[in-house]
């Protein structure tokens, strides 16, 4: 099973490998906080990107570990690429920019990235 997803304009488009998530993550650090993101993680190997790689631009603030991509004609950022703590490659996905998904069924679950 898989789902795709966009940024706004479609120059980016995405796909991952796995079923289309129940929950998702609301994260109330200085970045999600602005753009509104719900978040879900999926490993790196279960993320392409189909189209639109070029278009993509680069994010990155505090520690730097994250690597905030967005698209430069629109502005959205569908996902973005980090590590887990053992260093394996994941990808954060912008639910939001998943139009196959009911985002009032979601169960969200917040993290306090304020914090952390
Ligand atoms: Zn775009």
């Amino acid at each position: 099973m898989s789902f795709e997803g966009s940024c706004h304009c479609g120059a980016v488009q995405f796909k991952v490998d796995a079923p289309p998530p129940t929950t998702a993550i609301s994260c109330n650090c200085s970045h999600c906080r602005r753009r509104g993101a719900l978040l879900s993680f999926f490993p790196a190997s279960q993320f392409e990107v189909t189209q639109g790689s070029e278009a993509l631009r680069s994010y990155k603030f505090n520690t730097h570990k994250i690597d905030h991509q967005f698209c430069q004609a629109c502005g959205i950022e569908a996902f973005a690429r980090g590590a887990k703590p053992d260093g394996s490659p994941i990808c954060a996905v912008n639910l939001r920019c998943v139009p196959a998904i009911d985002l009032d069924a979601l169960d969200v679950q917040t993290y306090d990235g304020a914090k952390a």
